[in-house]
């Protein structure tokens, strides 16, 4: 195209273009926007443009430190004495200036990571309202129990649930602000205090968070955002001793690491991590919408989603008429900048993510798959991979591994327990989607499949009620509905003699 800069597109907001133009972005410490220590700074990229979008102070350790130092505080003073109604308050007015100013969060979403505005706006940035709200009415409601103590004697027995303490949250890239807001909403709603560390590659929404957090009116310390890069602001805040629990989303590698790490000191972990997700397609499917829901499955976010529908099993069939509909519609996506409301699918989030995804691509040829459409870097200077469908086999690297890219491998099957075993053949387990008008079927499979969740006749419905995490390698434990509440709280037993 014409454009140099995807600032100069019109869809962008003045006060946008002001927040990426000031001087570095600072950290929120103790309620305080600061410069780093070391005033070391690092620059976040326009995936569209390769060209530098904003700089930002970058933590270290030291910074981390700080940060860690002034959740502690908060949360052994004024946090501890606000009311679980006061926390729901609060929670509620920041989901409100959220929504309030979701036009600007929707733009610096999509200029950071590159996708659609057509998605934030219905998606990114609506959840995360959502999510706010929904965690918000459980601050009043976290209760405990009286225990029927069979133990000789008379006693009072009862369980409270305490918040962990002060959290670790580290994020990804894929959906900066909507996976920040999956681990502060439930962690406030219990009460802990937490230190966030945006991802190196996409800090910008957790900055304008932080600050509509100091407009909510969060005490000093309750939130502190620390960017900077995962191996240093990253695994301090893993090592840090005064930490009680790490909530992290990202990568399998990092996830294993950080386990490692935290087990020196036992620290709570909970993990959401990669996948490798099944879509299956039963003949009896009412076809269209297959079509668009595995559009909607693999190219949403460009299929940089954890749950992408990466995997297609169709039966044998409808094989060659669902093949067709899908490549159809594979082909006709327009590719372009996030900013830019024709955009249908953006540029991956970085160069390197892009060669990482064509590598699987060219991976995938070697190995014999069969390139449908796509298969290329998409038109531009941006990051872009064109919208690719493969058939593939079940043990190709394509039909194995997370991409995390817009790439779709298809395998035809037969039987239906044969198909079930061959979902299940993956060290992932974060979602499935199975597509067929017999109902009765469609729950047969979805309690079958080894994912935390299943789609029938859909796919990537998201809500903050409906938990979230993984079986097997995708992860450990849930965030989201009242599932989190159990990894954000310790459970305390008391028992009062009254002899
Ligand atoms: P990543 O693991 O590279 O990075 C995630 C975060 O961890 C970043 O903030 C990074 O700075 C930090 N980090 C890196 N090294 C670290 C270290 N040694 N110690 C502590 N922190 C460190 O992941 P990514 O590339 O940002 O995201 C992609 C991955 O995230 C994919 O595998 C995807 O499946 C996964 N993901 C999972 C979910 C889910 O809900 N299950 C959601 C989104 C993304």
């Amino acid at each position: 195209g014409e454009w140099t800069s995807t600032l100069d597109f019109p869809s962008v907001s003045p006060s946008v273009r002001d927040f990426l133009r000031g001087g570095p972005k600072k950290l929120l410490i103790h309620g305080r926007w600061v410069p780093s220590k070391s005033e070391r700074t690092f620059s976040t990229l326009d995936p569209a443009t390769g060209e530098p979008l904003a700089t930002l102070y970058e933590a270290d350790e030291a910074d981390v430190d700080e940060a860690v130092r002034s959740a502690r505080k908060a949360l052994e003073g004024s946090w501890s004495r606000i009311s679980p109604a006061e926390r729901g308050r609060l929670l509620w007015k920041l989901a409100d200036l959220i929504e309030e100013n979701a036009e600007e969060l929707c733009q610096l979403e999509s200029l950071d990571t590159g996708k659609p505005v057509t998605e934030t706006s219905v998606a990114d940035i609506p959840l995360t309202v959502e999510q706010f709200r929904y965690f918000a009415g459980w601050a009043t409601k976290l209760t405990g129990d009286v225990l029927p103590v069979s133990f000789p004697g008379s006693y009072l027995a009862y369980t409270r649930r305490e918040p962990v303490g002060v959290v670790g949250a580290i994020v990804p890239w894929n959906f900066p602000l909507l996976i920040a807001s999956w681990k502060l909403a439930p962690a406030l709603a219990c009460g802990n205090t937490v230190v966030l560390k945006p991802s190196e590659i996409t800090p910008l929404t957790a900055i304008r968070l932080g600050e509509l957090i100091q407009e909510a009116g969060f005490p000093p310390g309750v939130v502190n955002i620390v960017p900077g890069y995962g191996p240093r602001a990253g695994s301090a805040l893993v090592r840090h001793p005064d930490v009680d629990k790490i909530t992290f989303t990202g990568s399998n590698r990092v996830g294993k690491e950080i386990v490692r790490a935290a087990g020196d000191d036992f620290k709570r972990v909970t993990l959401e991590l990669g996948g490798k997700s099944p879509n299956i397609v039963f003949p009896d499917a009412d076809l269209d919408a297959v079509a668009g829901g595995v559009m909607m499955s693999i190219f949403f976010n460009q299929g940089e989603v954890c749950s992408a529908g990466s995997r297609m099993y169709v039966h044998r069939d409808v094989y060659e008429d669902v093949l067709e509909a899908v490549v159809e519609k594979a082909k006709t996506i327009r590719q372009g900048p996030g900013v830019d409301w024709m955009t249908q699918m953006g540029p991956l989030v970085s160069r390197q993510h892009m060669e990482r995804v064509l590598g699987y691509i060219r991976r995938g040829l070697d190995e014999g798959a069969k390139l449908l459409t796509g298969g290329e870097k998409g038109e531009g200077q941006g990051y872009f991979v064109m919208p690719t469908v493969m058939e593939a086999k079940d043990e190709m690297t394509i039909a194995r591994e997370e991409i995390f890219g817009p790439v779709l491998a298809v395998m035809p099957f037969e039987e239906l327990s044969d198909v079930v075993k061959r979902a299940n053949a993956t060290r992932y387990g974060l979602a499935a989607g199975v597509w067929t008008r017999d109902l009765k079927k469609g729950i047969q499979v979805a309690h079958a499949l080894r994912a935390g969740t299943v789609w029938v006749n859909g796919y990537n419905l998201m809500d903050p009620t409906s938990p979230w995490g993984g079986f097997k390698e995708s992860g450990w434990g849930r965030e989201k509905g009242k599932e989190a509440l159990e990894h954000f709280t310790e459970v305390k037993s008391i028992w009062l003699n009254i002899q």
